[in-house]
């Protein structure tokens, strides 16, 4: 059964990766879906017509986020696609996804980094679910794709994980804010998932991956966008402010 079926879903960054997974996903439920890219529009595009063959409803849009009027671009074209589809620029489901990593010594993280990784995984979803609620009603959903990394150290990623610790705290107080106008927000904390990367081509790399979970395995995109289809259907409507550990175990230890 088409559990979306008349709802219309922005996935910002789903020309690849996690992101492309979501955006395939809630396709196939039925919903009608916005796929962002940053630069990678052939991606998208991609992401698009693959969802068209399989019968679903999609349109590609591009704005390049946390850079000046980011927010303002993308609204412009998703506003385009929607009215041009539905006739009207009704939004039931964002998902947060699009975001950078760091992979950089706490010692070697400069201000122009760190100010970069919070530009496009902390600031920009705040001004989106902003944004956003201009177009969103009652049975809204907002999902927040955040990382296990905001409860499992790796100095190596500090910069990235206090951007994440900073999207947890967005759908903590958004929840509050939002439960009156009947918009449940939730974050999803994926662990390592394999995202197309040359990491996921060298067996010892994956095989020490693997064995931070307790399933001996990496995460695939997939398994991901099960959970935030899972959150985005009414099946999850007493679920808010929540953040669900989609990392396969890896938080136990
Ligand atoms: P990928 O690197 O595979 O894809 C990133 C996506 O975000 C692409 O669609 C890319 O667009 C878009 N994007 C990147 N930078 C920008 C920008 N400045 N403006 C607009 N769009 C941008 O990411 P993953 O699939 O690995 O990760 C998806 C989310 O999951 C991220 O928030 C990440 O932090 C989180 N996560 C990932 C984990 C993992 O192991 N993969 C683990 C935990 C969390 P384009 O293709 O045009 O460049």
């Amino acid at each position: 059964m088409e559990r979306l079926t008349g709802r219309t879903a922005l996935v910002t960054g789903s020309s690849r990766g996690i992101g492309r997974a979501i955006a395939l996903r809630l396709a196939r439920e039925g919903a009608l879906v916005a796929v962002h890219c940053s630069t990678a529009r052939e991606a998208a595009d991609e992401v698009v017509a693959s969802i068209e063959k399989d019968g679903g409803r999609a349109f590609a849009v591009q704005a390049e986020l946390g850079v000046p009027g980011d927010v303002h671009e993308l609204f412009l074209q998703l506003e385009e696609g929607l009215k041009e589809r539905t006739g009207g620029t009704g939004l039931d489901i964002l998902v947060n996804n699009a975001g950078v990593m760091g992979g950089v010594a706490p010692e070697e993280v400069t201000p122009e980094q760190f100010d970069r990784l919070y530009a496009v995984n902390a600031r920009a979803p705040f001004f989106i679910v902003q944004r956003a609620l201009k177009n969103m009603s009652s049975g809204g959903r907002i999902i927040n794709i955040s990382s296990g990394l905001t409860r499992f150290a790796n100095p190596q990623e500090i910069a990235y994980a206090m951007t994440k610790g900073a999207v947890d705290q967005l759908t903590l107080h958004y929840a509050k804010h939002l439960g009156p106008r009947g918009i449940t927000v939730n974050s999803v904390g994926p662990g390592i998932t394999n995202n197309g990367t040359p990491v996921f081509d060298i067996p010892e790399a994956v095989e020490q991956m693997a064995a931070l979970s307790v399933f001996n395995r990496v995460g695939e995109p997939q398994d991901i966008a099960d959970v935030v289809a899972f959150l985005a259907g009414d099946d999850a409507r007493w679920i808010t402010g929540s953040y669900l550990d989609a990392s396969g175990g890896t938080l136990l230890g």
